[in-house]
């Protein structure tokens, strides 16, 4: 039985207050459902650690919006998986589209980032999803295969256990357009198939494959009840507390 994993991404939002603002009424309002789901935020770098603060002795983990594969030295601006485990993060997110799609980054370089961050003792949340001319195009299953085939490259069945996958299409991110809960359903029923393929049916059944893009309180019930739908990976909506706890809430 995998237990639900929802997480919420503040992208480039929130600033020192809100932060911790946005933090403290998560904790709130998430202290009936502890223990029945997991959940996460990822701040912004910046913000990490006095987030960190506001959720010490909660159940909600903290994590990374995004991590650089080196583990130190001359990388301007970029953060190592051991900075992160540092102050305090559990998980690392992968691949983002955004990061695919506005800074350029390579299934190749994702890979790569996947490996540092189980090295550097972080559970990755390797997101995967198809463009919209992709989808049209009958596209959706390859794009997402060779996305899951390039950025879980040489991982181990034992290091497979500390990854989550994120289908995130992206013309549902940040548009208020979300997949159909069978539209969800068809993609991560293909993931699930394809990790039996490439590891073997009891690995594929225990990962989580969360849905990511506009999920919002009145859909995620809807969309967690699909049967490879383990959880939900929430940007804007993260943003209020009172909608991430909802949604918190609709996936336990
Ligand atoms: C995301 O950024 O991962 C995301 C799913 O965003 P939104 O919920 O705003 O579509």
């Amino acid at each position: 039985m995998r237990k639900s994993f929802v997480a919420g991404n503040w992208k480039m939002n929130t600033d020192v207050h809100s932060s911790v603002k946005l933090a403290q009424g998560v904790v709130s309002g998430c202290k009936d459902v502890v223990g029945k789901v997991d959940v996460a935020v990822c701040p912004p770098f910046v913000y990490l650690q006095q987030v960190g603060a506001a959720l010490q002795s909660s159940h909600i983990a903290l994590g990374s919006q995004d991590v650089y594969f080196e583990q130190k030295g001359a990388f301007t601006g970029e953060i190592s998986s051991a900075m992160l485990k540092d102050v305090g993060c559990a998980y690392a997110i992968c691949g983002h589209s955004e990061r695919r799609h506005v800074i350029g980054e390579t299934d190749e370089l994702i890979n790569k980032k996947v490996h540092a961050a189980i090295l550097g003792g972080l559970l990755p949340i390797l997101c995967v999803g198809e463009l919209i001319e992709e989808r049209k195009a009958n596209k959706t299953a390859e794009v997402v295969t060779r996305q899951m085939k390039k950025g879980l490259a040489g991982l181990t069945p034992e290091k497979m256990s500390a990854v989550t996958i994120a289908y995130e299409p992206v013309w549902a991110i940040g548009t208020g357009l979300t997949a159909t809960p069978q539209q969800a359903q068809e993609v991560h029923a293909m993931i699930r198939k394809l990790l039996a393929e490439m590891y073997d049916r009891k690995i594929a059944g225990e990962i989580r494959i969360q849905y990511g893009g506009s999920a919002k309180p009145d859909n995620a019930g809807e969309l967690m009840q699909e049967e490879d739908v383990d959880g939900l990976l929430v940007g804007g909506a993260s943003l209020k507390a009172d909608d991430f706890v909802a949604i918190v809430k609709a996936s336990v």
